[in-house]
């Protein structure tokens, strides 16, 4: 038997915030990956399950006791389209556990059947996009970044129809919690200043409780969110990584990274790097995201002073806030890249020369994480084929890293230190696409191998053991991944 430890605050919230769901039934569900150390952070009782509860439960053909199945409400902008109604077409809240340490948690179900808020689609997941949000996911928390997590996944023995019949396939997600920046727009767009104000006390009691409330708690809200967004961007930079669909529906209130659809970790940096095969224009280009972030913020603080009794006056404090966003995240930004070249604290130039490297990695073509990587070898064996080929080329490299070096030496840890630090923050192992794209193939055909040997290596990212090699290494020319989907 499993136990949740359940307790569902928000469907407690009034009408019209969630519609109950019910998920879909299916003939034989299937265990793919369960995450026991996830599940014994949420205190669940799973110890004595077996495969084929948790292959029922992690389906909802088996409702644990406790649970509350319901769809969110929520709007977005998509695009920069605002749609005034989107919400959980294709995820079925069970409910939320609270852990032993107190600690709340959204517990969901993607891919289960239609719901309310479905509109045209059949609510249902094929199993490529439910195991790379399990991969990346649980990659992107070993990386150290605020994320949702994967709990676990089923194929369901359903066929989905997509440009191809693909098997179904359920994941299960948890949250801080599923509340996002179309949760307010969805509330704001129908003028419903009571929802609204509920909203944001049930935000700020939920996520900022000791944030201090020296102004409105609409304000408040704003305030922490835009924080929190701020460091969670400035880490994605650090690490390459392109969220893909930044829509304001796929912004949370808690600054947990959410909806792994067509993201993707950069190889060759550029700034216009994208991979989403619906992104036309770059919008959400890896050298966007900052900028669109702000937008997005801006989007909340519109949808935050509907709340206020008299919005004229926080105006201005709106404004500000959002303003103060930019300077927020480059400052959070140039703590993360001085840290990924072993410097502890920022000074007069520091920005300049991460500036100036990137050029370099622009110039020579150079793979991201393997160029971060590459300089803490360098720092012991000051041999330049440490570097990527391209860069190794670019004329400029050495004086760089002779600047870098006298800077480092200003500080008082010895090289050795400075080197094992980065190495820290610098991974050597992340979720390359084509890798990704193995696994996920692999298992479409039923190999789940891939995917399980792909997994235990994101867990590892820093260890740079040599048996993670192939994990580490960009794509040889013939599996370089051009583009990604939704696959929805
Ligand atoms: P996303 O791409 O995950 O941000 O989803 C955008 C919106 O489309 C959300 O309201 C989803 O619930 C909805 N959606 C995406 N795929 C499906 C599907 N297969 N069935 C129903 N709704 C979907
Ligand atoms: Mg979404």
């Amino acid at each position: 038997m499993v136990r949740f430890p359940f307790d569902n605050s928000y469907a407690r919230l009034p009408e019209g915030f969630f519609s109950n769901a019910q998920p879909a039934r299916v003939e034989t569900p299937q265990l793919l990956a369960f995450n026991a150390e996830l599940a014994d952070q949420l205190s669940i009782e799973h110890q004595a399950a077996k495969e084929d509860e948790l292959a029922r439960l992690f389906s909802g053909q088996q409702l644990a006791e406790g649970a509350q199945p319901i769809a969110q409400a929520y709007a977005g902008h998509q695009f920069g389209q605002f749609v005034p109604q989107l919400g959980d077409g294709r995820a079925i809240l069970l409910g939320e556990v609270v852990n032993d340490r107190g600690e709340r948690y959204d517990v969901q179900l993607k891919g289960a059947g239609r719901t309310a808020f479905s509109r045209g689609g059949d609510g249902l997941a094929p199993i490529g996009p439910v195991l790379r949000e399990f991969l990346v996911s649980e990659a992107m928390h070993a990386l150290g970044v605020p994320t949702t997590r994967a709990l676990a996944a089923v194929t369901t023995g359903l066929t989905v129809m997509r440009d191809r019949p693909l098997p179904g396939a359920i994941l299960t997600r948890v949250a801080a919690s599923h509340l996002r920046i179309g949760t307010v727009q969805f509330f704001a767009a129908r003028d419903n200043r009571e929802a609204l104000h509920t909203l944001v006390d049930y935000t700020l009691k939920r996520h900022y409780p000791s944030e201090p409330i020296d102004t409105t708690p609409a304000m408040a809200l704003l305030k922490a969110v835009c924080e929190q967004q701020a460091r969670l961007v400035a880490k994605w930079m650090s690490l390459g990584f392109i969220h893909g669909v930044m829509n304001t529906d796929n912004m949370t209130l808690s600054g947990e990274t959410i909806d792994y659809g067509p993201c993707a970790f950069m190889d060759q940096y550029s700034p216009q790097t994208r991979f989403s095969s619906i992104d036309h224009g770059g919008r959400y280009a890896y050298g966007n995201q900052p900028i669109i972030a702000q937008w997005n913020l801006a989007r909340l603080a519109e949808a935050l002073l509907q709340a206020e009794d008299q919005p004229d006056a926080s105006f201005e404090e709106a404004k500000t806030l959002i303003e103060a966003f930019k300077p927020r995240y480059e400052q959070c930004w140039l703590a993360n890249f001085n840290r990924k070249l072993g410097l502890s604290n920022v000074e007069e130039g520091d920005k300049e020369r991460i500036d100036r490297l990137l050029a370099l990695m622009q110039a020579g073509a150079a793979d991201f994480t393997q160029t971060f990587r590459a300089l803490s070898h360098w720092l012991g064996s000051a041999n330049l084929a440490v570097f990527p080929e391209g860069l190794q080329a670019v004329a400029e490299l050495p004086s760089w890293l002779t600047e870098w070096r006298q800077r480092l030496s200003q500080q008082s840890e010895d090289l050795e230190t400075v080197a094992r630090a980065m190495e820290q923050v610098n991974p050597y192992v992340i979720p390359r696409n084509h890798k990704v794209e193995a696994a996920l193939s692999a298992a479409e055909q039923g190999d789940l191998e891939p995917f399980e040997q792909m997994l235990a290596a994101v867990r590892r990212p820093y260890d740079g053991s040599e048996s993670l090699a192939e994990y580490s290494e960009p794509a040889p020319a013939q599996e370089r991944v051009y583009q990604t989907f939704c696959g929805t």
